[in-house]
């Protein structure tokens, strides 16, 4: 364990990890300076708090390392080529994400962790992973991104039997020393390659939850990529790959046979070998990709020694979270669909591939990507697109080259009040039968605070559309 009294820690970032760290650090008698890049009226007003507390902070100032720093604790979403991080490696200064933090103060004294992460899916698979550890009697919590903060997890009153926990690339990128009991990476699609800076970057950062596993990794069998972050992981001797797909599954894999959910890797009765863990219909909502994501759940869990039965039973309880694939209403026999959280193309592919016709919303930010992919395998599912966002030209420049019969409408706006105008447009394109289909490619923030606001300004503007008040 570490002694921190008196020694200089730089927590970067003031924010939901920044804030948190700098006082958990302050309160075990570290030398906390915040720094931030900000210096705006919000910023102002958490650094007169914690410097109150005794707490220096440094506000329009995230680039200049502080004097006799020993360590950087910084926030998981600061790229690592920043002048403040070549500084530190220049000074020889350690630097330590959020996880990283939590880990060395108390991550394997407080419970042992599932971790699970990938492009997407990480926050239903946690949740749902959660839901199943519940049923099994277990004290537990989903933490990460979701729910419970990380540090409160581990150094909170709560005690816990294990710990769900969703990891970001960033995260894993900041968590050198983590060491799960078991882990997950759902799928591996290109995001976030403008931070990272290479897909391999970025695969290689996701691989990190697999380093010193001890009981199982469990990788996509659809996704051959995770599988070879699994072959190339540093893992605690007997530690098992454990395989999910959507087909029969090989030994040492779950997957599925007519219609019900088995297991080939964790089989309790001996003389099978294969066990039943549940049906498709007991996961919400049965599409494919959300299947695959029950069936990660359900392989930590079984990892984790919980029954069969546990994990129908969690699943069954388990419901999706808002503006993931969530019907609105239907409005003249079309269907409104809130696939906000489909901020980048792989999500926004797997809703295209759950309906048909389908007039789509899209446009955002697009973080480094490119559509081509995406409409080239969702072109026949098309009635007609409306883009809205900074970066739209670039899905309609992929429609023009794989889709150029289906009808497009270019908003031309990035302001608050065009999800309201593109809902009006959909509605235009539509035909009884469709499906309106928000599912936007991009991030949200050119337009939106997150992706929640902008689900609700679409479920807004449908609710208009119908003739009724917002909700
Ligand atoms: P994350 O926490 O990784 O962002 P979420 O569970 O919040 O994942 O889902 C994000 C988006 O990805 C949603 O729009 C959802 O429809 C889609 N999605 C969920 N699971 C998968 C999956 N296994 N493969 C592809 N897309 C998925």
């Amino acid at each position: 364990t570490v002694d921190w009294k008196g020694r200089r820690v730089t927590v970067a970032g003031l924010g939901v990890s920044g804030i948190p760290a700098a006082r958990v650090l302050h309160g075990l008698g570290a030398v906390v300076t915040v720094v931030n890049d900000g210096d705006d009226e919000r910023s102002r007003a958490q650094a007169a708090e914690l410097e109150a507390e005794g707490i220096t902070v440094r506000l329009g100032d995230g680039a200049t390392l502080p004097e006799g720093t020993e360590l950087i604790v910084t926030a998981p979403g600061w790229k690592p080529d920043k002048p403040l991080f070549r500084a530190a490696a220049e000074a020889g200064v350690e630097i330590w994400g959020d996880v990283e933090l939590a880990w060395r103060l108390r991550g394997p004294q407080a419970a042992p962790w599932l971790a699970v992460t990938g492009t997407n899916g990480k926050t239903t698979t946690v949740r749902m992973l959660a839901s199943i550890l519940e049923a099994a009697g277990l004290k537990t919590a989903a933490v990460g991104n979701i729910g419970v903060s990380l540090l409160d997890a581990v150094l909170g009153e709560e005690r816990y039997d294990v710990l769900a926990v969703e990891l970001s690339s960033y995260q894993l990128h900041w968590a050198p020393s983590l060491r799960a009991h078991s882990a997950a990476v759902l799928n591996l699609a290109p995001d976030h390659l403008d931070w990272h800076g290479s897909m391999e970057a970025y695969a290689a950062d996701k691989g990190r939850i697999y380093e010193g596993n001890q009981v199982a990794c469990v990788y996509n069998v659809a996704d051959p990529a995770t599988e070879r972050l699994v072959e190339n992981a540093d893992v605690v001797e007997g530690c098992r790959a454990i395989g999910f797909t959507l087909g029969t599954p090989g030994p040492s894999q779950l997957g599925v046979v007519e219609g019900l959910l088995v297991d080939r890797a964790f089989v309790e009765d001996r003389q099978k070998n294969a066990q039943e863990l549940a049906e498709v219909s007991d996961v919400q909502p049965p599409a494919p990709h959300n299947i695959a994501n029950a069936l990660a759940a359900a392989a930590l869990a079984r990892a984790f020694g919980v029954d069969a039965r546990a994990v129908r039973d969690g699943l069954r309880a388990f419901r999706p979270d808002a503006h993931r694939i969530e019907h609105v209403r239907d409005v003249d026999g079309v269907a409104y669909v809130d696939d906000s959280k489909a901020t980048n193309t792989h999500a926004a592919e797997a809703s295209l591939a759950a309906y048909e016709p389908i007039v789509w919303i899209a446009g955002g930010l697009a973080k480094g990507a490119t559509f081509d992919e995406l409409v080239r395998k969702s072109a026949k599912r098309l009635r007609g697109a409306v883009l809205i966002g900074q970066d739209r030209a670039l899905i309609r420049e992929a429609l023009a080259r794989h889709a150029p019969e289906v009808p497009v409408v270019d908003l031309d706006r990035t302001d608050t009040g065009a999800m309201s105008a593109a809902v009006q447009e959909a509605a235009r394109l539509a035909r009884p039968g469709d499906t309106v289909l928000l599912a936007p490619a991009c991030a949200s923030m050119d337009m939106f605070v997150n992706y929640n606001k902008r689900g609700e300004a679409f479920a807004d503007a449908v609710r208009a559309l119908a003739g009724a008040g917002p909700a």
